[in-house]
């Protein structure tokens, strides 16, 4: 099917033409068919790089044009950043798009006025919570990675904010893009959309199993010169040697980065002196803007044109890496899994290290057949590469017998909803209940009965979480229940309102509210841990050399704690351990620690320092706003502790950090200086900044406070005019 007998208007089809899209991909043409472009539900299962994202372009063009408006829904941010310039190259037809992943307690409206609105699904379950009105106008929903209903911990959400969409714009399109699962048509069915379900890919995909000495594809071999110790690595040697970039999965972040240097020696040895030197300018890059030992070690591996990929990295080195990477110029990244689910990164050869991972109860596990068929499936990039290569590793016949039956020649898995606990379900619960979707118990049955999960099992396990989590609610007087009504009737109290547009569980609403009413003497610490003891904060692990050192803090700081639990309680003590441990962690965050220091003191990446800070923020947030519902005291503490968390700095510094261009370490350096607010600054000569932190810098930061950088620049004073 050609893009120009497509009905869509001219111009639309002479963009596609110019880009070199002139004809649909198979699965493209066969959604076509089934009624993409006259608004019909649609469920594409099909794999990765098969032409998703323009399936779901054209039909939300076509709305744009007949006055529509579309939500795109993501499952991360940086996949939301992705779409975003993606979509804003269609800027010349004057569609207008508009990102949402801000504050989880704000209404964006005026994101309404754009066409295309690109949300993660937790910010879009957060503007239906707050009321944004343009969620009412919205015709054409597109939802990426639909398969992660199956998510123990983004599914549920994700699954209750499809049915509330539903419910609200019933004559809405609903597009959902899905890697090839076993039950896609179920999933279908609940949607009422047609299936499209496709094997079908722009690049062959050719998955075997390495043993011996070479990679065995189904029928055939291919030999692997053998010039290292380490399979691994002679399987990446052999894809450079070929011209090819290889993306190795690793079960931990420690193994990552161990395989990239490691494999960093021999890969060198492979590059010319052109990308050697490119390389080099990448690794200072990197050097330069992180403060920690990990920076250093990624910068050295980047040199020998390896990087590794993990949360823990900061989202700038992240970056980088994945730039560095498309340009064809670090030529292995090692990562974990979670560059499989997310960014756009395909390599000629995938090589799946360990098939294995560590599980908290069952000890190192096999991956379900869908983690590695998204892995696998990131293999060839289309019209760069002839094909595409996955390659497992066996170290024993047996065990090689075994990958291929149980990964190479499976089928993924059916996903299942996870929706059917009261942890999953109370916040959905109160939201429907505030948002209007449900005024009492029958009505509430009714909602939850057009869920996936009500859609796979029977409903009355359903109906018994659903209960359980009505009287939760209601003993935290988040809830009204009236039981003299017949159904029972329920509707929301001020503070189940706040909570459930704060956008936290409400068993931590309910943790935070009792703690706020309970403290008394209450410094940094004490609202620290109360954040850091709410389900919605992932506490650090407590590993066995922390004991001493967690425990020695508890007993020395004891009056900082709102409450301590018996040490003789064992599992309640560890979990409490845990909590303050991560409390630790934020309080030398906001104490201007290097985060280098951090980083040593608690075992982590720097990235996962910034993902707690803004977890804890949030936290802290919704104390503030708690607090100020109780008419407690502590909210004016509570919101001096918020903006530290974000800043990661002193309360002086306050000022200093909220200039644009002015983080932390800089603002230190000036307050020291002298400049201790920003009437000082506004006094500031150009020549004695420029000397403390560079002319470019300084002239930024006069400007963005509203000085004119002109005026301040002396006759004498030479300043290249580059900074102005
Ligand atoms: P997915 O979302 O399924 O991973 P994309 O929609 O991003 O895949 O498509 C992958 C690449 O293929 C993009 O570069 C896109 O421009 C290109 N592409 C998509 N459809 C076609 C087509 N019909 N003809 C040529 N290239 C296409």
């Amino acid at each position: 099917m050609l893009i120009k007998e497509l009905d869509i208007p001219e111009d639309i089809i002479r963009f596609y033409e110019d880009s070199g899209i002139k004809e649909l991909y198979p699965p493209q043409a066969e959604a076509v068919d089934n009624g993409l472009l006259e608004g019909k539900n649609l469920l594409a299962a099909i794999p990765t790089a098969s032409g998703k994202t323009l399936l779901a372009e054209l039909a939300m063009l076509k709305a744009i044009r007949n006055g529509g408006k579309a939500l795109y829904i993501v499952p991360l941010r940086a996949l939301a950043s992705e779409k975003f310039d993606r979509f804003r190259e269609l800027a010349p037809f004057g569609i207008k798009v508009g990102i949402s992943t801000g504050d989880f307690d704000s209404r964006d409206e005026w994101l309404g006025a754009n066409d295309i609105i690109v949300a993660t699904s937790e910010k879009t379950d957060s503007l239906l919570r707050n009321g944004t009105s343009w969620m009412e106008e919205i015709t054409t929903i597109v939802v990426d990675e639909v398969h992660l209903l199956d998510s123990k911990n983004r599914g549920p959400t994700l699954e209750v904010t499809i049915t509330k969409l539903m419910r609200l714009n019933p004559d809405c399109q609903i597009i959902a893009l899905s890697a090839t699962v076993g039950n896609a048509r179920e999933m279908a069915d609940w949607l009422e959309a047609s299936l499209v379900l496709s094997e079908w890919r722009p690049t062959d995909l050719h998955e075997g199993v390495f043993f011996g000495e070479a990679i065995n594809f189904l029928g055939k071999q291919k030999k692997i010169e053998r010039r290292d110790k380490d399979n691994a690595t002679n399987l990446v040697l052999d894809t450079i040697s070929e011209g090819g970039q290889c993306l190795v999965f690793e079960s931990s972040r420690r193994n990552c980065t161990g395989f990239a240097k490691t494999s960093s020696n021999k890969v060198v040895k492979l590059l010319d002196r052109e990308i050697l030197g490119k390389l080099a300018v990448m690794a200072e890059e990197v050097e330069s803007t992180g403060e920690t030992d990990t920076a250093k070690v990624l910068a050295n591996c980047i040199r020998k044109g390896v990087a590794f990929h993990h949360a823990g990295l900061n989202s700038s080195h992240r970056k980088i890496v994945e730039d560095g990477f498309r340009q064809n110029l670090i030529k292995v990244i090692s990562s974990t899994p979670t560059l499989a689910a997310g960014l756009n990164l395909p390599a000629r050869r995938v090589i799946v290290r360990n098939y294995r991972r560590f599980d908290a109860n069952f000890g190192m596990q096999p991956i379900p057949v869908l983690e590695y068929k998204q892995m696998a499936g990131r293999a060839g990039r289309p019209h760069l590469d002839p094909y595409g290569e996955s390659v497992l590793l066996a170290k024993e016949y047996a065990e090689f017998e075994q990958l291929l039956e149980n990964y190479v020649e499976a089928d993924a898995e059916d996903i299942w909803s996870k929706l059917g606990t009261e942890n999953a379900l109370r916040t959905h619960v109160l939201s429907t209940i505030v948002n209007g979707f449900a005024s009492d118990r029958k009505q509430m049955m009714e909602f939850m009965g057009s869920t996936f999960f009500a859609f796979q099992q029977d409903t009355w396990s359903l109906e018994e979480v659903i209960d359980d989590c009505i009287e939760y609610l209601a003993e935290h007087e988040m809830v009204v229940k009236d039981e003299s009504h017949d159904p029972i009737s329920l509707s929301s109290t001020q503070l189940g309102k706040l909570v459930s547009m704060l956008y936290i569980d409400p068993m931590s609403g309910a943790k935070i509210v009792d703690g706020l009413k309970k403290a008394v003497n209450v410094n940094d610490m004490t609202l620290l841990h109360l954040v850091c003891s709410t389900p919605d904060m992932r506490q650090l692990y407590m590993r066995s050399a922390d004991y001493a050192r967690v425990n020695d803090f508890v007993m020395s700081h004891s009056d900082d704690f709102i409450e301590i639990p018996n040490e003789f309680k064992a599992i309640d003590y560890e979990w409490f351990l845990g909590e303050v441990k991560t409390a630790m962690l934020l309080d030398e965050w906001i104490r201007e620690i290097p985060a280098d220091d951090i980083t040593q003191h608690f075992n982590v990446g720097e990235g996962d320092i910034h993902a707690l800070a803004d977890t804890a923020e949030w936290l802290m947030h919704a104390t503030t706003k708690l607090a100020e519902l109780l008419k407690v005291e502590h909210s004016s503490h509570a919101h001096g502790l918020e903006k530290r968390i974000h800043y990661g700095a002193s309360p002086e510094l306050m000022q200093l950090v909220s200039i644009r261009g002015v983080g932390r370490v800089r603002a230190r350096k000036l307050y020291e200086a002298g400049f201790v607010s920003l009437a000082e600054l506004k006094k500031a000569e150009y020549s004695v900044l420029s000397k403390l932190v560079g002319p470019k810098v300084a002239a930024n930061i006069l400007s963005n406070i509203g000085v004119r950088v002109k005026d301040k620049v002396g006759k004498s004073t030479p300043i290249n005019s580059n900074t102005l």
